[in-house]
């Protein structure tokens, strides 16, 4: 079968790959709409190690074709949601760790990219189907839930891990598609003041929308510095979404004590992160620094399409370009790699 990913790092095109083989609890699905991801370029630039002949793509709602003998809940021809985090339930990493993001080891529930082909196939394959697909939510639209499956479940993540509380100060650093919808998720979760950090003007229109109360951009000087004049010492809750190495420190510094720092953000395997020893407080400020990979499964994509049908939140804002055919996943996956000054997130649909 055909698919869109890279040939070696920094390489990419079509490939033709083996149709994966349906296990008993599994399934095979046809892609319906796709959405490239900046963690698809950063992969296909070698971010996150030496990959090759692998097809990209996470993010995907699609038809089933083919379920395993033992799944229940699926059949051929049912619409699906395809969480893009998949663990392997049955492994100790998810019965005993904090996060079931890593099933047998780091990002091991990232199968997607991490351990096989991804969704830009003609089908591609999901583990444990009845724990990893969700069916459409009623009242929600195909391309609503697509953007939960990676963009809302990672940035309301960001807002899990840094526990924003009624009236808290935040600051969301990065407000590409990830950061907006951390944007959308601490608004939610009552926060007061709330900055974002970015400067594509489509992106800090909807970062408005969306109820942050400031953006300031990285380009008009130190964001510690601006955080700290605006707030008048520092926020409670930071949120990464985005930035550099350097990123990683600036969040500390602008993080007042007992605060929490909590990191969404992909780093580059050559990144070193530091920060001042006085911006942790001498290492005594209380102030926790937390990351986290987007927890997976069913469950949580139901929840999050439950916060789209009762009007909490329109995720379809993050679209700001449409394809329409297979074929053009290429030109979809060379904007996302290109990130024109319009860009926030493509989608392609599949006839
Ligand atoms: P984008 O590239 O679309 O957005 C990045 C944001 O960071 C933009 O707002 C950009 O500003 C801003 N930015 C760039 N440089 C700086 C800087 N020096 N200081 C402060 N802000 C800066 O990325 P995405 O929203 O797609 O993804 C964000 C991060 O989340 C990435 O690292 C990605 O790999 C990661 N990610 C993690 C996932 C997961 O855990 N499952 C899933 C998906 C993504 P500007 O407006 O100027 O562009
Ligand atoms: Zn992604």
């Amino acid at each position: 079968m055909k698919g869109y990913g890279m040939i070696s790092v920094g390489k990419h095109g079509w490939l033709e790959k083996e149709r994966p083989v349906c296990g008993p609890l599994d399934a095979i699905i046809k892609p319906t709409i796709v959405a490239p991801c900046t963690s698809d370029t950063h992969t296909m630039h070698g971010g996150s190690g030496p990959k090759e002949n692998l097809i990209l793509g996470h993010e995907a709602v699609g038809t089933v074709v083919e379920v395993g003998v033992l799944v229940q809940k699926f059949k051929p021809g049912d619409f699906v949601v395809v969480p893009c985090v998949t663990p392997d339930w049955t492994a100790l990493g998810v019965q005993g760790g904090k996060s079931v993001a890593h099933d047998t080891r780091l990002f091991g529930s990232f199968k997607f990219l991490g351990s096989k082909d991804g969704v830009f196939g003609e089908v591609f394959h999901v583990n444990q189907a009845d724990a990893n697909l969700a069916a459409l939510t009623e009242g929600v639209s195909p391309e609503a839930a697509l953007m939960t499956v990676d963009m809302m479940s990672t940035g309301f993540h960001g807002v899990e891990m840094a526990e924003i509380g009624f009236g808290d100060t935040v600051v969301v650093i990065g407000i590409g598609p990830v950061g907006l919808m951390a944007v959308a998720g601490a608004a939610l979760r009552g926060a007061g003041r709330l900055i974002g950090i970015g400067t594509r003007p489509n992106c800090v229109k909807i970062a408005r929308e969306y109820g942050a109360t400031d953006v300031i951009s990285y380009k008009d000087g130190d964001i510690v510095q601006q955080v700290l004049d605006l707030t008048g010492g520092g926020a409670n809750k930071v949120i990464i979404a985005g930035g550099s190495q350097e990123t990683f420190g600036q969040a500390v510094s602008m993080t007042k004590e007992m605060g929490t720092i909590a990191n969404i953000s992909f780093f580059d395997v050559g990144h070193t992160l530091s920060m001042p020893a006085l911006a942790w407080g001498l290492g005594m400020a209380s102030k926790d620094i937390r990351g986290g990979f987007c927890p997976g499964g069913a469950l949580r994509i139901e929840k999050m399409m439950e916060l789209i049908k009762y009007g909490r939140v329109d995720t379809t804002k993050l679209i700001s370009h449409t394809f329409r055919g297979f074929e053009k996943i290429k030109d979809a996956f060379c904007l996302m790699d290109e990130k024109t000054p319009d860009l926030i997130k493509p989608v392609v649909y599949i006839d």
